[in-house]
């Protein structure tokens, strides 16, 4: 198990489109360990793995305070959404941006576990936020390009000078990220 960097924008891995994961076994289950030991001491509440700069579509989700309910969805396809609102959200990869953009509220996703096994969910709020922020991930889409178009620029300038700061060592890794907010972080 590692605490893997995670990637951060304008990285170009950020925007490949994530391949189907086709071999499931213990490196793949060593890999989704990877991606939860990353996540947990962010305060962040998904993390996918192009984040980590792997191109399967595997993604992981923890909403619980104490990391107690750790889900793994490897090739997720979110079969249908309803209830639009508009939710606030930032990312791991994007320090230091917020932004309110408009996600469905309540969802089905079908996935496969680490095994292979495939899975239908029905998820709400939170849960179904996420869960568009980490499939749009493996798509090789920001929720900084969901944002109004003013809106958007803005935060593409914001995103561009945190990466600068964090280029030039002024912010420390981690820093930008461990701060407890009550947007939904991933
Ligand atoms: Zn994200």
């Amino acid at each position: 198990m590692t605490r893997r960097t995670v990637v951060r924008y304008p990285d170009p891995r950020l925007r490949e489109e994530s391949e189907r994961v086709e071999e499931f076994g213990p490196e793949l289950a060593a890999f989704v360990d990877d991606l939860l030991d990353t996540l947990r001491p962010t305060g962040g509440i998904g993390l996918s793995a192009p984040q980590v700069g792997d191109r399967r579509a595997v993604f992981v989700m923890d909403l619980s305070e104490d990391h107690s309910e750790p889900q793994v969805f490897i090739n997720p396809k979110i079969l249908s959404r309803e209830r639009d609102a508009w939710v606030e959200e930032s990312c791991l990869s994007i320090p230091g941006v917020e932004g309110k953009v408009i996600r469905a509220t309540r969802l089905r996703v079908r996935a496969q576990d680490e095994d292979g096994e495939f899975f239908e969910e029905d998820l709400e709020d939170m849960y179904a936020v996420c869960v568009q922020h980490e499939v749009d991930h493996l798509e090789g889409r920001l929720f900084i390009d969901r944002l109004p178009f003013v809106k958007r620029l803005r935060a593409q300038r914001q995103a561009l000078r945190s990466s600068r700061e964090v280029a030039v060592g002024s912010i420390q890794e981690g820093d930008a990220i461990d701060s407890p907010t009550d947007s939904s972080r991933s």
